[in-house]
């Protein structure tokens, strides 16, 4: 399905990470990885994964810094010349504001940085690569449904997820006439070290299996698969469109249950 296609992937933290389950399912669909990683900190980490993933081209990128957006740039034009397009996978927002009442933990800061870090990157990113994009080309983002619903605890990122929806469709409408494609997953709750910084993360994993149609939360794998297709040529017609990889559970009011009787 990737076959000839060079895709750089962010936001590989450790062997938990989303972005390692799309690298996997996009290699094994034929595409060439590159890696990026935030800082030198986290350069040993990423760089055992990287061999698994049999890819040498590890770039570092802080999507905080333009400047490290733009060295990583030289460092795509000095491996690859042009590529296809790049899966962000990314999200932060100080811890402090992932615990208790959204109007009373909220500050100013930490709305500032959850914007900046989880949803201006993805422009920042494409602002920056989009003259070395290939026609074709596909830009990929991971979303959650935090940012049409509420839920405890997520709060401000709930904001920045809505954002990076406009996001996509700004970028979707922005790029269609160069031929590149702008597309989001909505993944179901995945432990994760992003998400172990949302309190009463594994109450929100209980309660999806046992509200989602399919009776269980969702694999990297399974959201891996849907991001190689959405990056593929199968996918040439879709854009702008956030796709639910979460087992049917934003759907779903109320599980079925007893009243189904
Ligand atoms: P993760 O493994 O912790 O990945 C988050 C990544 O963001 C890390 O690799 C982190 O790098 C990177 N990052 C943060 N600040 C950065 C910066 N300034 N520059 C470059 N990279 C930076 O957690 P994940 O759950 O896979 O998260 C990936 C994406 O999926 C996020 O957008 C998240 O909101 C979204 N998502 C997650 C879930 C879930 O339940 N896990 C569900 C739906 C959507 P460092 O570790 O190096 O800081």
């Amino acid at each position: 399905m990737l076959k000839n296609k060079k895709i750089l992937i962010t936001g590989i933290a450790n062997k938990y990470s989303i972005a390692l389950g799309i690298a996997k399912a996009m290699k094994n669909q034929g595409a060439e990885l590159a890696i990026a990683y935030q800082n030198e900190r986290l350069l040993k980490n990423v760089q055992s994964l990287a061999d698994e993933l049999e890819t040498n081209v590890l770039i570092e990128c802080d999507v905080s810094s333009d400047e490290s957006i733009k060295e990583s740039k030289q460092t795509l034009i000095d491996e690859w010349g042009t590529f296809d397009g790049f899966v962000h996978s990314i999200g932060f927002a100080p811890s402090d504001q992932l615990v208790g009442n959204f109007v009373d933990v909220t500050t100013r800061e930490g709305f500032k940085i959850a914007h900046d870090i989880s949803s201006y990157s993805f422009t920042a990113l494409a602002k920056e690569y989009k003259d070395i994009l290939n026609p074709n080309s596909a830009l990929l983002t991971l979303t959650y449904l935090g940012s049409v619903q509420t839920m405890p605890n997520y709060n401000v990122m709930g904001l920045a997820k809505a954002s990076l929806e406009a996001n996509t469709r700004f970028l979707a409408a922005s790029l269609g006439k160069d031929n590149i494609r702008v597309n989001a997953i909505s993944a179901g709750p995945i432990k994760t070290l992003a998400a172990s910084g949302v309190k009463n993360f594994r109450k929100m994993l209980s309660q999806h299996a046992e509200r989602a149609p399919l009776g269980r939360t969702v694999t990297q794998e399974e959201v891996g698969n849907t991001a190689a297709f959405l990056c593929s040529d199968l996918a040439s017609g879709i854009t702008g469109e956030i796709t639910y990889v979460d087992a049917g559970f934003n759907i779903s009011a109320m599980p079925l249950g007893e009243h189904s009787e």
